[in-house]
């Protein structure tokens, strides 16, 4: 296999402000591949085409993207504030009334019960800007500690494994072109051919270089076709099967010794460590066989360059960032991470999971992907925002926590939601809705009545990605641009209008006072600027200039950094870190009462909560209805056949599904999407036990039963 040099596939160039037809250059709303997109057309009915240019998609779409258009005009649309009157329904209000409601009832609350009784509660879905004003909105205009958001829930446990061992979290560290250029794929828990099926372009010109795929999944998921090796473990083993494939590279001679002498550290505890992962236990844990073990092993480790990369498997479990780590393990004994086509990755689910995470909307984190309990980055941001440093909050709960704990005593009281629909997307559904109806005050912004706006005492109605300027960063961690293609309709306002207005009313509008994007840009430029995310030296001009800008970019004249750890890793000694990690079993295993594993993830049709595409009629034509998966003895033991109604228990709660039949499903386990609300909603049975690192609640693993249902959802 040819290894061509890096020099071979620098950045691409020529980004256009307008598409060669006519129309706006945009990016997809929906998943961290932001795909390049044309939008044309008269606002009501836009038509959506892949940007040929862009190269991440060069010109193709999923189905989800091309259909995006259909939200803009959609008759569901919210197009005047809500505020829910005398009889407990929603009616139509004027904004003036709407943003005062929503400043008094936060003051409110913070002079009732203190400034952190307010919670802000945000989305990997917003722009750069929005995340970034979110962020300062919460520490600035209301002065609380409690803010976090749904990347909580997403890419939390990749981002903490990878500060561990690099010092650093972009999702790649290399452009997504690279994995094409690569020998061997080892996978764990991602499904890109229905999660973002364009990854599949870069998959087939892998293959088609004589490249190998390894997938490890507990299902044969529609990826399983391009694969070479699928193995099929049991749910929540995954460090355990990353140990024994670490186990045979160290037994067969196939570690890189002089890539782990100069580079990193740590790696004789591990070696012992992963010494006692001796296949046949391996098997015993997991269920993949010892000589599927060695062939894993073998192919990634005499392969001349390779990549091991994450999705959500094993990163949504309470043990996410060890399993993370273990993966990150095999790539260091390789010598891959830092080296030309080599290395690890986490594929980014969220549009903006990455820009999300870096700017300011996390508990624990400032702007420029800052620790907010660091002094020295607390004082860069306070003198930013013009602000005494004391007044700056410190470290609020993350995600499950603050919303666990809603209404009690030592929990928030009110809570602002922007761009998230946490009754469908948090773990353990049923307590968050009772614990959201023991809220003082509940503010949504959002473009439809999701599920939680239906819930909330003001709906504010916001503009859609194509109303709207912002950047957001892909998974590749490549700044680009959104741009608007109509304004949004009359009665709907940005979400940065919306936050820079009731800052005005909360008495801060004077450190909210912008224009619009632009101007926000300019100031996250000015406070990530010797962060580790630094976007100090990206304007928009530059993104136009060059199809995007990797960060970090200190300067006006630098030209970012497609690729990182070419020299050194970001830690204090320039090492990456190897960390032992001993498997043990998820929080919550089988038994004779609860006796499956349930496990959860995406279809090709919806997108997250399906607040967007659960609205789009060719999306749901797809995928109509919330179905539970299994393997047909699974089916037949409990009496089910395809298309059937059942329900699903467990320890939490109950939800009702129909049956799909999936041969390829490990018999012992239960696969649901997790797109659907109420009673279809499957966070309504997963576990919030949470990882102690990243608070990444275990969606991907609990125990579970299944029982027939009739048609009126009783068991029988
Ligand atoms: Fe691309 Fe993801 Fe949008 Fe599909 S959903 S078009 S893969 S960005």
């Amino acid at each position: 296999m040819d290894q061509p040099e890096l020099d071979d596939i620098t950045a691409p160039a020529g980004g256009t402000l307008a598409a060669a037809g006519g129309g706006t250059l945009s990016h997809c709303p929906y998943c961290a591949f932001q795909c390049g997109m044309t939008i044309s057309g008269p606002a009501g009915a836009p038509s959506i085409a892949g940007d040929p240019a862009f190269p991440v998609n060069l010109g193709v779409l999923c189905v989800k993207g091309y259909t995006a258009g259909k939200t803009i005009g959609h008759p569901e649309r919210l197009t005047s504030p809500l505020v829910r009157n005398a009889r407990g329904a929603l009616e139509p209000c004027a904004w003036d009334e709407a943003l005062g409601l929503v400043s008094s009832r936060l003051r409110e609350v913070q002079r009732r019960h203190g400034k952190s009784a307010v919670g802000v509660f945000g989305s990997g879905a917003l722009t750069n800007e929005k995340a970034y004003l979110l962020g300062k909105f919460a520490r600035v205009a209301l002065g609380t500690a409690n803010i976090d958001y749904n990347g909580r829930f997403c890419m939390s446990s990749a981002a903490a494994a990878s500060l561990r061992a690099f010092g650093l979290d972009r999702g790649l560290p290399f452009p997504l072109e690279d994995i094409a250029r690569t020998d061997v794929i080892l996978l764990a828990g991602a499904n890109p051919a229905e999660t973002f099926p364009p990854m599949m372009r870069v998959i087939d010109a892998h293959r088609a270089r004589g490249g190998r795929l390894i997938l490890i999944d507990p299902r044969r998921s529609p990826t399983a076709d391009a694969a070479t090796l699928h193995l099929r473990l049991t749910p929540g083993t995954d460090a355990a099967l990353a140990n024994g494939i670490l186990h045979v590279l160290v037994r067969d001679g196939l570690i890189d010794r002089d890539y782990v002498a100069s580079r990193t550290e740590g790696f004789a505890e591990v070696r012992a460590l992963v010494a006692t992962y001796w296949p046949e236990r391996v098997e015993r844990i997991t269920g993949v066989t010892e000589a599927q073990l060695v062939e894993a092993a073998r192919l990634v480790g005499r392969a001349g360059t390779a990549m091991v990369l994450t999705g959500r498997g094993p990163e949504q479990q309470a043990q996410g960032v060890k399993n993370v780590l273990a993966y990150v393990d095999i790539a260091l004994a390789l010598g891959l991470p830092g080296r030309p086509f080599s290395g690890y990755g986490c594929l980014t689910g969220q549009g903006n999971g990455q820009g999300g995470r870096e700017h300011g909307q996390k508990a624990d984190q400032l702007p420029g992907y800052r620790r907010i309990d660091d002094p020295a980055a607390r004082r860069h941001i306070a003198e930013v925002w013009g602000v005494p440093e004391a007044e700056l909050p410190g470290p609020g709960r993350s995600a499950y926590e603050l919303l666990a704990t809603m209404g009690d005593p030592e929990g928030v009281k009110a809570l602002l939601v922007m761009g998230s629909n946490i009754l469908v997307s948090a773990p353990d559904a049923l307590r968050i809705e009772r614990q959201l109806r023991r809220l003082d005050f509940l503010a949504v912004a959002d473009f439809f009545l999701s599920e939680t706006a239906s819930q909330a005492d003001v709906v504010l109605p916001s503009a859609q990605w194509a109303e709207e300027e912002g950047t957001t960063t892909n998974l590749e961690g490549r700044v680009i641009r959104r741009r608007r293609a109509f304004p949004p309709p009359p009665g709907v306002r940005t979400d940065l209008e919306i936050l820079c207005a009731l800052a005005e009313r909360l008495g801060a509008g004077s450190a909210f006072a912008f224009s619009g994007a632009r101007e926000v840009f300019g100031e996250l430029r000015r406070a990530s600027a010797g962060g580790p995310a630094d976007y100090a030296g990206i304007s928009y001009e530059k993104i136009d200039a060059a199809q995007g800008v990797f960060w970090p970019c200190p300067t006006v004249e630098h030209p970012g950094t497609p690729r990182l750890f070419l020299e050194r890793f970001a830690t204090p000694s320039g090492r990456a870190r190897f960390h032992p990690v001993k498997h043990s079993p998820p929080a919550e295993v089988p038994d004779p009462e609860y006796p499956l594993y349930l496990t959860t993830g995406r279809v090709l049709a919806h997108y997250q909560s399906g607040t967007q595409t659960r609205r789009v009629s060719e999306l749901t034509r797809l995928a109509p209805e919330a179905t539970a998966h299994m393997n047909p003895a699974t089916a037949r033991r409990n009496g089910l056949a395809e298309g059937d109604a059942l329900v699903l228990a467990t320890r939490r709660g109950r939800a009702w599904f129909t049956a799909r039949l999936d041969p390829g499903l490990r018999a012992d386990t239960v696969f649901v999407p997790f797109h659907w609300g109420g009673e279809h909603a499957v966070n309504r049975l997963t576990n919030p036990s949470l990882d102690p690192v990243s608070r990444m609640p275990e969606f991907k693993v609990c125990a579970v039963r299944v029982e027939r249902a009739d048609g009126n959802g009783a068991t029988s």
